[in-house]
């Protein structure tokens, strides 16, 4: 089992006036985190340390060759992966995985080197495949199928563990998976009544599944079966935010909203937090416990490559929310 590699990244802060109040938190080496007050000293036992701890000055181009490449080229040789990003509404989730008007972001850039490696793969023919879903209340939608609701996971020996019918295309070039990007993104939004901005509280994952086989050759005596054939799956998740609910300070849809998403969330959390431990203290993953981590399931764990990008909006208020992420963030490793 390869280890889950777990980065920190600070989003800028929000106004001018607070880059002068900027020490609440304290990076040190890229690694570790610690928790100040004010013009004081550490508050004691609030110390992290993690594989990278990225601070506002890092692009997306910089947090993806630093944590996500690997798992991208590693995808495109027959192995999966899974990056998330976790952390609050507001701290920079969409952001990352996304990107902005300026900046490309983890998706785009990984659909680009999807592409760019298999050009440079002479001897195997590729067939690569999008699909872009959403989980909102524990129901899986279609993005890219408007009124494709409510789909259900099933299981069976040749496709292994499966969304029925999820509409997945075939796709030939990066263009193309953005046009598809863009089409599940206009979805998303057609489902948005006024003032619920349910994208922050839905998870949303993209997913290409890479197939690949080796072309004909003149002899292929030595070449093994498991390598004639590939299959690996790429899961690119944006999570819902991971604030408490209290702090939404809502009832009924709200409150609906928030419960699964705490729940969804937290058996994520275990998930990854038995993935860590070491082989036989291991036992029983709840992977069936949850939508989110029953559909990822055949990409976390075993020879998979996993990374967790968890955000931190960096402000004064956002320091409770932003030690809970740390802390979900401490758990994984
Ligand atoms: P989330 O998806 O976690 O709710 P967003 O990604 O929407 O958060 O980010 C909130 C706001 O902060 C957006 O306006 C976004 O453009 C901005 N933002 C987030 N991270 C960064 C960053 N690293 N650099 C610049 N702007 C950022
Ligand atoms: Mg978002």
């Amino acid at each position: 089992m390869e280890k889950i590699s777990v980065a920190i990244r600070f989003r800028p802060f929000r106004s001018q006036e607070s880059i002068f109040s900027d020490r609440y938190w304290r990076i040190e080496d890229n690694r570790s985190i610690s928790l100040h007050r004010p013009l004081g000293t550490p508050v004691s036992g609030v110390s992290f340390a993690f594989d990278h701890v990225f601070d506002h000055t890092f692009t997306n181009e910089m947090v993806y060759s630093m944590l996500i490449k690997s798992i991208i080229d590693a995808a495109v040789h027959g192995f999966n992966g899974t990056a998330f990003a976790y952390g609050q509404t507001s701290s920079g989730k969409t952001f990352t995985m996304n990107g902005s008007e300026n900046e490309l972001g983890i998706i785009q850039l990984a659909v680009r080197d999807v592409f760019n490696n298999v050009e440079m793969i002479k001897d195997r023919e590729f067939l690569i495949r999008v699909s872009y879903m959403e989980i909102y209340n524990e129901e899986i939608n279609d993005l890219l199928s408007l009124g494709s609701e409510r789909l259900p996971i099933h299981e069976s020996l040749e496709r292994g563990i499966y969304v029925s019918g999820l509409r997945e295309d075939i796709v030939n070039c990066s263009d193309q998976v953005l046009q598809l990007i863009k089409l599940g993104e206009a979805n998303r939004r057609f489902g948005e009544t006024n003032m619920n901005a349910r994208s922050s509280r839905s998870h949303t994952i993209f997913r290409m599944i890479i197939e690949s086989s080796l072309k004909e050759q003149g002899s292929s005596d030595d070449i093994s079966d498991a390598d004639a054939i590939r299959v690996s799956v790429l899961n690119l998740v944006d999570l819902a935010g991971s604030e408490r609910i209290s702090k939404t300070g809502a009832g009924g849809v709200r409150l609906k909203e928030g419960k699964y998403i705490n729940k969804s969330l937290m058996i994520l959390g275990n998930v990854i937090n038995k993935l860590s431990e070491s082989g036989k203290q291991r036992g029983h993953i709840p992977y069936r416990d949850s939508k989110l981590t029953r559909i990822l399931q055949p990409a976390l764990g075993g020879n998979a490559k996993t990374s967790i990008i968890c955000t931190v909006a960096p402000e004064e208020d956002h320091i409770e929310e932003s030690r809970g992420t740390l802390l979900f963030a401490s758990r994984a490793k």
